[in-house]
């Protein structure tokens, strides 16, 4: 164990045991220096035996595998195809979307690099990453604002459910869901995505009325809970727009809600 450490924890134990009294009626910034010390001690002593652990050999498959997809990636894409990344992005689309690693762009879009503007979190909510859409469609530009929610949401079931004893950070992204208790089905996933248009359509109300902007509102659906086929992505809102109907005679929508033909693709693909 390094000479450091064996410090730090003596400066740890000396001010939490023997000085506990007197830790009482330190000045905040003597507090302070001992927590300095503290974090210190316990960061260089995790690092230290996180290299010779056992456990960590997860992580280190996990690591071997990210390393060795990004070097095929880099084999696979010639240097033209990072040349135009280079000067900056111009993407289409700002899509907020929820973390869960069942949602992915590549289900929304075949190339997304520099196609989508990614913002996500837990339950794709927008006010707690509200800068990172604002750069998306004030900075970037995009004419679209897609909201992706998804079937079996981790977020909407723990905001239908008792969450008081998260952690305060979590409780402040699942405070931003507004669903009933005791319902973690579709029907709050809907809701939630459509409370996110809401907010969305106050945030931008101006770029909608001048018409540089669209909202959308989808349901990706990755165990076909709505019927319309796996993997789908069902959108349920256009601009504050939620009936099915309505959105279906959308000009927007023209040609693109035909189902699959048994090969997989769609009807309108043919
Ligand atoms: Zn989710």
């Amino acid at each position: 164990m390094k000479r450091s450490i064996l410090w730090g924890l003596f400066a740890f134990f000396l001010s939490a045991s023997t000085h506990a009294a007197e830790f009482l009626v330190m000045s905040d910034a003597e507090k302070e220096v001992i927590r300095a010390i503290v974090r210190e001690t316990l960061r260089e002593y995790a690092a230290a035996l996180n290299d010779k652990q056992q456990a960590t050999s997860n992580s280190k498959e996990i690591l071997r595998e990210i390393v060795q997809s990004n070097r095929n990636f880099m084999q696979k894409n010639k240097p033209a195809y990072f040349a135009h990344f280079a000067d900056g992005q111009h993407p289409r689309a700002t899509v907020v979307t929820c973390s869960d690693s069942r949602v992915q762009s590549h289900a929304l879009d075949a190339t997304p690099d520099g196609d989508l503007f990614m913002v996500r979190n837990i339950g794709n909510q927008i006010s707690t990453a509200e800068g990172s859409v604002e750069y998306g469609v004030h900075h970037l530009h995009t004419p679209l604002l897609l909201i992706v929610g998804h079937v079996a949401c981790g977020a909407i079931a723990a905001a239908a459910g008792d969450y008081s004893k998260e952690s305060n950070s979590i409780k402040r992204e699942l405070d931003t869901i507004q669903i009933p208790k005791g319902d973690a089905g579709l029907s709050s996933i809907r809701l939630n995505v459509n409370n996110q248009v809401r907010q969305a359509m106050n945030m931008f109300d101006q770029h909608i009325i001048s018409g540089q902007l669209t909202v959308i509102g989808a349901v990706y659906d990755f165990k076909n809970e709505l019927n319309q086929g796996l993997g789908k992505l069902n959108i349920i809102n256009v601009n504050g727009e939620t009936n099915a109907a309505k959105i279906a005679r959308l000009d927007l929508m023209r040609g693109l809600d035909a189902p699959l033909a048994k090969g997989g693709r769609a009807k309108s693909d043919h």
